[in-house]
């Protein structure tokens, strides 16, 4: 694949599912954003926040038609709250019939990422996710979202390793709106509304 911004040549990241220009670093893509295997619905509406990578408007989206993300259109990471991507995963690991995927090794060099967090701007903390997979994710302590890049979700829950068992439920749910603390201490708070209590809605 060439890069439609520069026309350089692009590599293929078989583990993530997207191409990437050697040049300028431009994300290529094969499958259509609403890939059954890792599907986002863009909405209207836009968090007026940037990706950390591309350093565009992220837009909001459904990510597996009802977890909210704010959502790149050029590199396809999302922020998502951590409460609901625990219980993505869950649902996700759960019910994949598929096979799973053969283990890659963890990606040095993304353990040396750093990114700052869209919505509150600290410096994230980049780490392997701790569940399935050799997924390295990066997640704000201050304001409790996680960045996570295009298809990373989708090989966690195609990772081999136990399973949640059949109608089970995540060890931790979707963290209650109530729990965030005061308006006043909320650090996504945008023109008067929450951005985690929007990922949560
Ligand atoms: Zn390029
Ligand atoms: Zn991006
Ligand atoms: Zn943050």
């Amino acid at each position: 694949m060439q890069c439609l911004d520069c026309q350089q040549e692009m590599r293929w990241n078989p583990h993530r599912n997207h191409h990437r220009c050697l040049s300028c670093n431009k994300f290529g893509f094969e499958t259509a954003v609403d890939d059954p295997a890792e599907p986002f619905e863009v909405s209207d509406g836009s968090p007026g926040v940037a990706c950390p990578r591309c350093h565009v408007g992220l837009q909001f989206a459904n990510l597996h038609g009802k977890w909210r993300v704010c959502f790149c259109d050029e590199c396809r990471g999302y922020v998502i709250e951590k409460g609901c991507l625990a219980t993505v995963i869950h649902e996700k690991r759960m019910t994949y019939q598929g096979e799973d995927a053969v283990p890659t090794p963890m990606n040095q060099v993304e353990l040396k990422d750093r990114l700052q967090c869209p919505a509150c701007l600290e410096t994230m903390e980049t780490h392997p996710y701790h569940g399935p997979g050799t997924v390295v994710i990066n997640s704000c302590n201050g304001c409790g979202v996680a960045w996570l890049d295009y298809w990373e979700l989708a090989a966690i829950i195609r990772a081999p390793g136990r399973r949640p068992p059949r109608g089970s439920s995540p060890i931790v749910p979707a963290r209650p709106v109530v729990d965030f603390g005061g308006r006043e201490r909320d650090p996504l708070m945008r023109n008067g509304l929450s951005l985690l209590n929007l990922l949560l809605g």
